[in-house]
């Protein structure tokens, strides 16, 4: 399972060769089940799908997935699992370097994944983005927890 510890490092190991994607036409889609895309022993971090679809400037993302992460609850403080779910809609380009280095302009520096050199794309860290995004604010291990102070002797 993921923890909040692991989500603030680089837990997802998921390397995307895009080349061949981007010798194919316009429009081309690739489809794959988001587990086979982790690393070993990472399959059951993850769950559901991401398309890849060729944009011609670049690599446009899109699918939806789920993960289970080890939260805090903020009224017990009892660890518990919150299953986290969230959709990609993300258009990846080239790295601005490269990009540079061929003339383009309007790519500016920023934290967004891009397409490295090698044509690798980073999706264990756009993964890693989007579960983080939708960490809840206020994490509760169920909408009822009594927390702490109301738990009586006789519980
Ligand atoms: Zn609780």
């Amino acid at each position: 399972m993921l923890t909040l510890e692991s989500l603030s490092d680089d837990p997802l190991d998921a390397h995307f060769n895009v080349s061949a994607l981007l010798q194919q036409p316009v429009g081309t889609t690739l489809v794959y089940p988001i587990s086979t895309l982790l690393g070993r022993d990472q399959e059951s971090l993850v769950s559901g799908t991401i398309r890849l679809i060729h944009t011609g400037r670049g690599v446009a993302l899109s699918g939806e997935g789920a993960a289970d992460v080890l939260l805090t609850c903020m009224r017990c403080l009892d660890e518990y699992c919150e299953h986290v779910t969230f959709t990609i809609e993300e258009q990846v380009h080239p790295e601005p370097r490269f990009a540079l280095r061929r003339g383009a302009v309007g790519f500016e520096e920023d934290d967004e994944v891009h397409i490295g050199t090698d044509n690798t794309l980073d999706l264990g860290e756009i993964l890693r983005q989007h579960i983080v995004l939708h960490l809840p604010l206020k994490p509760l291990c169920r909408a009822d927890c009594p927390g702490l102070e109301e738990i009586g002797p006789d519980v």
